[in-house]
């Protein structure tokens, strides 16, 4: 989230949530920031020399450790919450199995999750605050969003939400809304 993706290689939704995700794996190392460290990690993951879903579940696994609140540390009163909330499903049936999935789910203490109310991650934190979202949570974003593009057929759109930027706002569930507004069926190819 730090880093601006270069736009010479970053130009679909797909080469973004690699991005991101090698953002992401670069802040678990503890190579947050470095520029060099993140293109090598997102040119391995985009030709297929690293696999996104094994080499971050290692990682989800320690970070899953242990039943607390994912977003304060509270250990009671924990609830589930839908990392993009379920009512964000719009009519596509696939589209809501994936946001009910434990793929969607994380653990938050009920403060955290009445705070957040029915509003995504990043409308949650906000543009300002979007670095101190949890890593287990932007990792299972990220994975939930691939899923969602995928199943709608538009991974390799370059701006999906046509606000002239390809950033985490072309994520998550922007595109189910799109595809209402154009009254595209579900599921064909955009
Ligand atoms: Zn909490």
């Amino acid at each position: 989230m730090a880093l601006k993706p270069p736009s010479r290689l970053v130009k679909t939704v797909r080469e973004l949530i690699y991005w991101l995700y090698a953002e992401l794996i670069a802040r678990a190392a503890g190579f947050e920031g470095n520029y060099g460290f993140v293109i090598s990690r997102y040119k391995k993951l985009k030709s297929g020399e690293m696999k996104w879903s094994s080499s971050i579940r290692d990682r989800q696994k320690e970070w899953e450790k242990g039943k607390v609140c994912v977003y304060c540390g509270a250990t009671k009163n924990l609830t589930i919450d839908h990392i993009i909330p379920v009512s964000r499903a719009g009519v596509d049936p696939r589209v809501r199995n994936l946001l009910d999935s434990s793929d969607n789910c994380v653990w938050a203490c009920k403060k955290c999750n009445s705070s957040k109310g029915d509003r995504d991650i990043f409308e949650w934190y906000g543009k300002e605050r979007v670095d101190e979202i949890p890593k287990l949570v932007i990792s299972k974003f990220l994975k939930i969003s691939y899923k969602l593009h995928e199943t709608q057929g538009t991974l390799d759109l370059e701006d999906p939400n046509m606000d002239g930027v390809l950033d985490i706002y072309d994520l998550g569930v922007v595109i189910t809304h799109l595809i209402s507004k154009l009254s595209v069926e579900p599921g064909k190819k955009v």
